[in-house]
C-alpha cells in the first residue's frame, strides 16, 4: 500500500542548526502523492486520504500509537474476501498482517461460508475487550480452530458417490 512516512529526525538532520526543538511539534510535510499539506497530527492526508505515519512525533504517536505498528499494517495483505473486508474494518485496521492470515482466512471463507465469518466477526467484535489487531489475532484464531474441527468432522469428508455410470 502507498503511504506517506515522515521523520522528524530526518527533518532535524535536513535543516542542521535551523531545526527548532521548540517548534517540533509543528514541523509540517507534503503529502507524497498530491502534495497537500501534512501535519503531525495526520493520519490521512486530507486531500487525497493516502495513509500518513510519522516516526518520533509525539503528536502523531499519542494519536495513533506505534508508528512501527502502522507500518507493518500498511505493508500488510489487503484482503481478497468480503469477509476479509469485514473484519479489518471492525478492527478498525488496513491490512492482514501477512499472508498467511489472509491466506488462511480467504481458504475459510470459502469452506465455511460468508454468513458463518461474518457471525464469528461479529462475535468478536461484540464483547468490549476485543478491538484492533487483539480482536483481529481473537477472530484468526477462532477460524482456524474452526477449520481444524471442519477438517476432523466426517461428514465433511468428499462424499463418495455409488452411482454407476
Ligand atoms: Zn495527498
Amino acid at each position: 500500500m502507498i503511504y506517506n512516512k515522515f521523520d522528524i529526525k530526518q527533518i532535524a538532520a535536513e535543516l542542521g542548526s535551523s531545526f527548532c526543538a521548540d517548534e517540533v511539534d509543528s514541523y509540517k510535510q507534503q503529502c507524497n502523492v498530491c502534495g497537500a499539506t501534512i501535519t503531525q497530527r495526520d493520519t490521512f492526508c486530507v486531500k487525497c486520504k493516502t495513509p500518513v505515519v510519522w516516526l518520533n512525533s509525539s503528536v502523531w504517536s499519542n494519536e495513533n500509537g506505534s508508528p512501527k505498528l502502522r507500518i507493518r499494517e500498511l505493508e500488510g495483505v489487503l484482503p481478497t474476501t468480503r469477509s476479509g473486508i469485514l473484519l479489518i474494518k471492525r478492527a478498525g485496521l488496513l491490512a492482514f498482517q501477512n499472508k498467511r492470515d489472509e491466506y488462511d482466512w480467504a481458504i475459510a471463507e470459502d469452506k465455511l461460508g460468508f454468513d458463518n465469518m461474518k457471525s464469528i466477526i461479529d462475535y468478536v467484535f461484540t464483547s468490549k475487550r476485543n478491538k484492533g489487531r487483539g480482536g483481529m489475532r481473537h477472530a484468526i484464531a477462532i477460524v482456524r480452530n474452526k477449520m481444524k474441527d471442519f477438517k476432523r468432522s466426517p461428514k465433511n469428508e468428499p462424499e463418495i458417490t455409488t452411482e454407476m455410470w
